[in-house]
């Protein structure tokens, strides 16, 4: 999406965030933690060549050490505590590196609707109500990006 289209479509928008929303990552680790259906760190090939090269490893071998296929699908594995395995003290041991959905948190298109933020993503992530506010266009374009790494995704990529 290009940022003239995010840009005309903020401007329509009348979803419950058209005026922002305040978050800021506390670095509690929360969101790397299995919570339900939000469980899996899943991996597009992007992802996985990504990661890969932020830990100078071919991704192969990345793929062969850090990932599992579930449905069809890669994702990362688990650690201890049904943690994401490069969840260490609370800090992402690849942060350079970390996958879309890492990177979109908490803008994914199926927690961004009143109910669900407020009864889920607020109730376990301590970032929502903190910081700066992240505009409309900005909250559009992270959704946008994690619906294509969606695609991207089950289309086999
Ligand atoms: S890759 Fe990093 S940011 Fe993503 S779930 Fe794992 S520890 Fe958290």
């Amino acid at each position: 999406m290009t940022s003239t289209k995010v840009q005309q479509t903020s401007e329509k928008t009348s979803e419950w965030w058209a005026q922002g929303v305040r978050f800021e990552c506390q670095g509690s680790g929360q969101c790397c933690v299995s919570h339900g259906e939000f469980g899996f760190v899943w991996m597009t090939l992007e992802d996985r060549r990504r990661m890969a090269a932020a830990l100078k490893m071919t991704t192969s071998a990345f793929t062969r050490k850090y990932c599992l296929m579930t449905d069809g699908l890669y994702r990362l594995k688990d650690g201890a505590n049904e943690a994401c395995v490069f969840l260490k003290e609370k800090r992402c041991t690849a942060y350079k590196g970390r996958p879309t959905q890492c990177r979109t948190w908490p803008f994914w298109p199926e927690v961004m609707n009143a109910k669900t933020w407020k009864t889920e993503v607020a109730r376990f992530c301590p970032g929502v109500g903190r910081g700066r506010v992240h505009s409309a266009q900005e909250i559009e374009a992270a959704l946008a990006e994690q619906r294509r790494s969606e695609e991207i995704l089950v289309s086999g990529g």
